[in-house]
């Protein structure tokens, strides 16, 4: 394509959400261009653990067998450790699994199978400006990513419709005005792969400890993924990396008995990496002629690890909101309202767990209490797991049915 042709629709990043609502609208029948700072395959922090609700949507992209043939682990549930060491295993039940993964892999699988789908794909691509130009088009500025070897030429392209796909510090959501502060749940992570983990077989664990807490997930290849979540005061000057950052985080490992025995053989895999604060929100996912999807819209917390189900979600339903729009030839933001409606109905009750969830884990002695109740009650347990892994509506857990059950525990 040339600068002065005006495409369809460009997608501002190519993670989960990204490559999954490109995917979308191309099969759609629209011309699509999708942009990435990053040359794939390219690291991306996260616990790498993928729940079953995700499973569901590479299913309907037609992605699952790729996915798969990347050789993921297998997970029947999640742990959480509580803070007096009480063990609560949540399982999904009835053959459902989630998987684990390294994002390097799964992340350019997903961008890969947009590319395959007629995406137009363009790697070392940082999107430096956005704006509209006459009749409703955007214009946006793309430049080499300096940190690529051959950064790609600047170039403006045109397009009727932008999804901002761009991660937790989108351009795309400050441009449009949309962005707004978190300031009351700041945390940061730091994590890195290691091998020699004494890791839980079947699934992932997150150990709260006095600092915050400790995600420990198997990887494929006797790899596991450490991701250490701490306050964002405790972090500071650490946070530049290197030497202070490794000792920072081996002292957080060295404070609590389980992620010390857990990690008494390890051996570094890689460089350790650190990101916050991780919240953000957006006031809303859409403004004429565009969307937000992923985290670009907005990101808690990855406690419960359902941000790659929720990227994926949110791109089926603006990818089909947007779809409409264009066919209807009205991108005003009216028309765009009902992804936000959607995106509503799907994550309100989730995101209300989420942030339920943060406020008892700062009471250790409560999070005590709820993992005895919970270890009473596997069938509840079972039920959390449901929810955090997406096969079950969080409104569930929100109702008086789900508290009644936990106090008689
Ligand atoms: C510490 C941590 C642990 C997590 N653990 C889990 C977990 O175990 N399971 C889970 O499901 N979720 C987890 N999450 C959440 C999950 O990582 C995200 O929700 C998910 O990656 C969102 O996907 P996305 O496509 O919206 O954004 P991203 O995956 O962040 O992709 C954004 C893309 O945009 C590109 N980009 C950014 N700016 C520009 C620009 N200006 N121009 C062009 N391209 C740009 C980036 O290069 C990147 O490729 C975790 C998050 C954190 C922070």
């Amino acid at each position: 394509m040339t600068a002065s042709t005006v495409c369809d629709v460009i997608v501002v990043g190519g993670g989960p959400a990204g490559s999954t609502a490109a995917t979308l609208l191309r099969r759609a029948g629209w011309d699509v261009v999708l942009c990435d700072a990053a040359r794939f395959p390219r690291h991306k922090i996260c616990g790498e653990y993928v729940p079953p609700a995700a499973l569901r949507i590479f299913e309907r992209l037609g992605a699952l067998g790729a996915i798969e043939s990347l050789g993921p682990l297998r997970h029947v549930g999640m742990a959480v450790v509580s803070p007096g060491g009480t063990t609560v295993l949540g399982r999904y039940g009835g053959g459902v699994r989630g998987l684990s993964l390294r994002r390097l892999d799964l992340d350019r699988a997903l961008l890969d199978h947009a590319r395959q789908s007629g995406v137009t794909v363009l790697e070392g691509a940082r999107v430096t400006g956005l704006a509209r130009c006459g009749g409703g088009v955007f214009e946006v500025a793309v430049g080499g990513d300096a940190r690529a070897a051959g950064p790609a030429p600047a170039a403006v392209l045109r397009a009727r419709a932008v999804v901002g796909a761009d991660g937790r510090n989108s351009l795309v959501a400050r441009r449009l005005g949309l962005r707004r502060t978190e300031p009351r749940h700041r945390k940061w992570a730091v994590m890195g792969h290691f091998g020699g983990v004494d890791v839980p077989a079947g699934h992932g664990e997150m150990i709260v400890t006095p600092y915050g807490y400790c995600g420990i997930n198997p990887l494929p290849q006797g790899l596991a993924n450490v991701c250490v979540v701490v306050d964002h005061q405790a972090i500071r000057g650490a946070a530049v990396g290197g030497d202070r950052l490794a000792s920072f985080f081996h002292d957080r490992i060295s404070a609590h008995p389980l992620t010390r025995q857990r990690m008494a053989r390890a051996e570094p895999v890689g460089r350790l990496w650190a990101t916050g604060p991780m919240a953000c929100r957006t006031a809303r996912g859409f403004a004429d002629g565009a969307v937000l999807v992923g985290d670009a819209a907005g990101f808690y917390d990855p406690f419960t690890g359902e941000g790659i189900a929720m990227a994926l979600r949110g791109a089926e339903m603006a990818a089909e909101v947007l779809s409409g729009a264009l066919r209807r030839g009205d991108l005003a933001s009216r028309a765009l309202e009902p992804y936000e409606e959607a995106r509503r109905a799907a994550f309100h009750a989730r995101l209300r767990l989420d942030r339920s969830l943060q406020a008892l884990l700062k009471h250790p002695r409560l999070t005590d209490w709820v993992a005895r109740r919970l270890r009473r009650d596997p069938g509840l347990a079972d039920l959390l797991a449901r929810v955090t892994g997406d096969t079950v509506d969080a409104a569930r857990l929100l109702r008086p049915g789900f508290m009644a059950r936990l106090l008689l525990a």
